[in-house]
Parts: C-alpha cells; sequence; structure tokens
C-alpha cells in the first residue's frame, strides 16, 4: 500500500466494513491496519491468541521512549444475528447526519480517527510518543488484551496514560464497574419423561438457581449498597444464556447458563458467589441426589473485568481535563478494557466518540459530529505531544 491519506470518516467505514463479530478472526481488520501504518513507516507488533486467528497490535507514533500516551481501542464488534437491521450493519452508510453500521460507536470511530490522523502525528515532531493499541475479545470479556499489556509491559518503554476511546460522547469518564462472569452447568439423570421418579431434572434445577440469581438481583437493587455515580446506582446480575435438554419426551441430564454481576464499589463479589453456591448445595442439589447420587452443580468462572476506579492526582485526568477544558469527570456502568491497563500501572481514562446508548443495538450508529469532536480532540493531543 502506498502512503494513503484517508479521512477519519471513510477510516471509520473501512474499519466497519470488516465483520470483525467476537466469535470471528479479525486478522484481516489487523492486516489492514497493519498495512495502513507500514505504508507511512509506522512498524506495529503483533500479539496473538492461541490459534493465531486473533491479533491485537500496538504501534508507535514518534520517540520509542518512556512517558507517552496510548490510544487504546478493540477491534471486535457484538453480533448482528437477530436484530432488525434497516441496512447492511457491515455496509456503513450515512443517513441524516449520521453514520450506521456495526461498530461504529462501539467503537471502530475512535480507532479510525486515529489512524487517520497518523499523517499528521508523524508530521508534528512529536516529542511525546503516541501509541495506538487495538485488541480483540474485548466483547466477550476482554480476553485479548491481556497479552498486549504483558508484551508493552515486559519489552517497550513505559507509557504513562492510556485513553480508552470507548463511547463517552468525548465526556472524561475515570470509572466503571467490572464484571464476574460465571458459568453453571448442572448434570441429573435422564429417563423417559413418562417416569420423572427415575429422574432429575437438570433444567428445573437451572430454573431454580436462576429465579435465585434473579431474586438476588431484586435485593441488590432494593437493599444492596449504593453509589450514585453510576447509572443504575446498585450491583446488577444478569442471566445471558441457558442452554439444555434434547426432547420434550426426556428428562434433561443436562443444563447450563451463563450469568454475570456487576459491582458497584463497596459491593462483595465472593458474597455473592458465596451465596449463590450455599443455594445450590442446600437447597437444589438434595433433590437432584434423591434419583441420582451424581448429580452435579459446577460454577466455573469466566470473564473476570476489574473495574476502573478513579486515581488519585491522575495523570491521565489531568491531561484530558487540559486539552478538552472539562473540569468534571463522570462514570459509566459498560465494563472496559481501562480496569486492566490501569491494574497494569498507566494512569487510564475512558474518552471516545458517540454513544454507549447505541452501541449493541440494531441500526447502530455515530453522528458525524462525534467524529468531527473525536478529531479535534486528537488534533489537540498531537500539538501537545509536539510540544511538551
Ligand atoms: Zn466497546
Amino acid at each position: 500500500m502506498s502512503a494513503e491519506r484517508v479521512s477519519p470518516r471513510r477510516m471509520t467505514e473501512r474499519l466497519v466494513a470488516f465483520d470483525t463479530t467476537s466469535a470471528k478472526s479479525n486478522l484481516a481488520l489487523i492486516d489492514f491496519v497493519e498495512a495502513y501504518l507500514q505504508s507511512h513507516g509506522v512498524p506495529a507488533r503483533r500479539t496473538t491468541d492461541a490459534t493465531s486467528r486473533k491479533a491485537n497490535l500496538f504501534a508507535t507514533l514518534g520517540p520509542e521512549a518512556a512517558g507517552g500516551v496510548v490510544l487504546s481501542g478493540h477491534t471486535d464488534v457484538v453480533p448482528v444475528e437477530g436484530q432488525p437491521w434497516t441496512s447492511d450493519p457491515f455496509s456503513p452508510v450515512v443517513r441524516d447526519g449520521r453514520l450506521y453500521g456495526r461498530g461504529t460507536a462501539d467503537m471502530k470511530s475512535f480507532l479510525a480517527v486515529a489512524l487517520a490522523l497518523v499523517p499528521e502525528a508523524l508530521a508534528a515532531g512529536l516529542k511525546v510518543p503516541l501509541h495506538l493499541a487495538l485488541s480483540y475479545d474485548e466483547e466477550v470479556g476482554c480476553l485479548g488484551v491481556g497479552g498486549l499489556i504483558a508484551d508493552v509491559k515486559a519489552n517497550l518503554p513505559q507509557p504513562r496514560i492510556v485513553i480508552i476511546g470507548e463511547p463517552t460522547g468525548m465526556k472524561l469518564v475515570n470509572a466503571n464497574k467490572g464484571i464476574a462472569g460465571f458459568e453453571t452447568e448442572i448434570t441429573g439423570k435422564e429417563a423417559h419423561s413418562s417416569q420423572p421418579q427415575r429422574a432429575a431434572n437438570a433444567i428445573v434445577a437451572a430454573a431454580e438457581l436462576i429465579g435465585f440469581l434473579a431474586r438476588l438481583a431484586e435485593e441488590k437493587r432494593d437493599a444492596g449498597p449504593k453509589d450514585s455515580r453510576f447509572e443504575p446506582p446498585y450491583t446488577t446480575l444478569n442471566v445471558g444464556t441457558v442452554t439444555g435438554g434434547t426432547a420434550l419426551n426426556i428428562v434433561p441430564r443436562h443444563a447450563r447458563f451463563a450469568w454475570e454481576f456487576r459491582l458497584v464499589p463497596g459491593d462483595d463479589g465472593e458474597e455473592i458467589v458465596a451465596r449463590f453456591r450455599d443455594f445450590a448445595e442446600q437447597q437444589v442439589l438434595p433433590g437432584l441426589r434423591k434419583a441420582a447420587p451424581d448429580a452435579r452443580i459446577v460454577t466455573q468462572a469466566r470473564a473476570q473485568v476489574p473495574p476502573l476506579t478513579p486515581e488519585a492526582d491522575s495523570p491521565g485526568e489531568a491531561l484530558i481535563r487540559r486539552l478538552t477544558g472539562t473540569n468534571r469527570a463522570e462514570t459509566v456502568c459498560f465494563a472496559t478494557e481501562g480496569g486492566l491497563f490501569q491494574e497494569a500501572g498507566f494512569s487510564t481514562v475512558i474518552c471516545g466518540p458517540g454513544s454507549i446508548d447505541q452501541a449493541h443495538q440494531p441500526d447502530e450508529f455515530i453522528e458525524l459530529g462525534q467524529i468531527k469532536a473525536c478529531e479535534a480532540f486528537l488534533r489537540k493531543l498531537i500539538a501537545w505531544a509536539s510540544q511538551s
């Protein structure tokens, strides 16, 4: 590819056109971005998953020095299946000042604007390095970015600040809830459906456990710890998927469901898990074991995403305040990779174009004005990084 100049909007359209649903490979997008950076003389580092079907990409603009600012975003998007889209989610289209397509808001626009401004950043004579970090598998529990962070920690001059470009309407965000995800598998005993007394119905057991979680969610809403910076201000629980059974006339041996909670600060995640396990062992398992001594209920932890917590005297916040003139920091409920960067020792904030209200929805869009606002913000960052 010859050194290409692409407008932020056009670059957004290009990135959106890659179907990077988390279940699929993101390599076509990564190849494209790597070739684009290479055309501008910018080398990039890949870290991959175990199968090499997915990759993170990390690149540095400006000096190979410590103290830089990372512009970070995930490349994957959530599925579109079953959603009523007006137009092809991977053929971005502008209607009424909005760019429609999967990933326009969450969160390819931020990455696209950063990429489109690469030639300007290079021409500006950066004194502080700006890094680009593109991750995979964020939407399935922030599973990919850990490899990128480990690579940076082990092998590169240490950045100081990380800006996660998740959609905040370009507002400064310094806190988000974390996620604890689990999968619970119930093994009962099958029998002909006319003989339930000889069987242990795994789906009924799952329903009892799910009912327990639903009641726990109500308890958290009505009587749990509150933190008014979050909307909603309490710990939430969700059961996201359920599978089980084989046929109507077979008492099911197997059932499985995935669930998560998102904690407000001050609530106790271990207590939730302990109460769930107690209920499973004392209230549900004995019933299963009457007819099936081998019956089991096994709960395994899945994605665990730490929260992003406000930092005292945060260099990241100070930088965003200086660039935007804002003097307030907000809080969001959606989980981000921010907590992982923060745990690794980088001052981390969230600030990106678009609204989370459109994320994960059919007809996801970003206002073109948000792409412009992001462009203006990153231009200020480039100016700051070339003067300081
Ligand atoms: Zn996102």
